[in-house]
């Protein structure tokens, strides 16, 4: 459970402080204690990462793992990442580029206009994951085979695939996030990888915020809803924001919804209430960040209070 980034633990409370809050953790969660059992004493949160004028475009973000980067440069300009165009620099000139959980050493980032092409190269730090095993889960919710509920998981897939492919004309990724929650637990790290009734399971893109049922979720940063979803199968009730860039974050297993598709939502709004909806083993909100094909753990992006 230890990583080296520690920067942002400033509401990570020990998981032996849970049952004092009176929340039901899930069984992976409870497998042991990862946090000391008493409230740490909050560090500042930093504010939003300067760009570094010494770096190519100004880079400035998280160049680890599961991280991410800002920059700036010319407007319009065309965006490759290892060899993959990655579409258009914003009217304003930023963009985001986020790196897999498993990225590899180095990130090669090029602007290219009609008149001239800059590059960057990034080395990215490694990241060290956990492995949770969880057992005792019912077997029909490891492995679906009911052809109704097949179909709806397809119907579902469907949807979510609409909402990721949005590119919202915005550049609110540039400002960082606050927390989506004013209090909570860490009952789950980014990229920990479950064993499910002993099989191995695709690694958790999530990182797990456990808190009552009802608690406020609020939005992070500026963006637009791509999706509301009360009651999906595995999401529970599921909002998308894009914020830009194609910078797409998720609030999974909601009791509530509050914010609309087709919303848009600033910085702190309310936009719906933690549950234990859908595929979930207790009340949390299991917070992702999606950009293009890439995982990033979003509690690396949070620069407010
Ligand atoms: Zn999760």
């Amino acid at each position: 459970m230890e990583k080296s980034e520690s920067l942002n633990r400033r509401y990570m409370l020990g998981l032996g402080s849970a049952a004092a809050l009176g929340i039901a953790l899930p069984a992976y969660a409870r497998r042991k204690s990862a946090h000391p059992a008493h409230f740490p004493t909050p560090v500042p949160v930093p504010a939003s990462p300067p760009l570094d004028p010494t770096l190519p475009f100004g880079l400035s973000g998280r160049f680890t793992q599961s991280g991410y980067c800002v920059g700036r440069g010319t407007p319009g300009a065309e965006i490759w990442v290892d060899g993959k165009s990655r579409g258009l620099t914003s009217p304003n000139g930023w963009f985001y580029v986020g790196f897999d959980r498993d990225a590899p050493t180095a990130c090669q980032i090029s602007l290219k206009t009609a008149k001239d092409q800059q590059s960057a190269m990034l080395a990215i730090a490694p990241t060290t994951y956990d492995i949770q095993r969880v057992d005792g889960l019912p077997q029909d919710t490891v492995t679906p085979q009911d052809p109704a509920l097949l179909d709806r998981i397809k119907r579902e897939a469907a949807l979510k695939a609409e909402a990721f492919a949005s590119r919202a004309d915005i550049d609110a990724f540039k400002g960082g996030f606050a927390w989506p929650l004013d209090k909570f637990i860490v009952s789950g790290h980014f990229g920990n990888q479950r064993v499910l009734n002993g099989t191995p399971a695709s690694p958790h893109m999530g990182f797990d915020m456990a808190a009552p049922t009802g608690t406020p979720i609020h939005a992070p940063q500026d963006g637009l809803v791509v999706l509301a979803e009360p009651d999906l199968f595995y999401e529970g009730g599921l909002i998308l924001i894009d914020h830009g860039q194609g910078l797409i974050s998720m609030y999974l297993h909601q009791s509530e919804l509050v914010a609309q598709k087709g919303q848009s939502v600033t910085r702190g709004q309310l936009i719906g209430k933690v549950g234990s909806k859908g595929r979930a083993t207790g009340p949390h909100l299991c917070w992702r960040l999606k950009w293009s094909d890439r995982h990033m753990d979003p509690s690396l992006m949070v620069t407010h209070a």
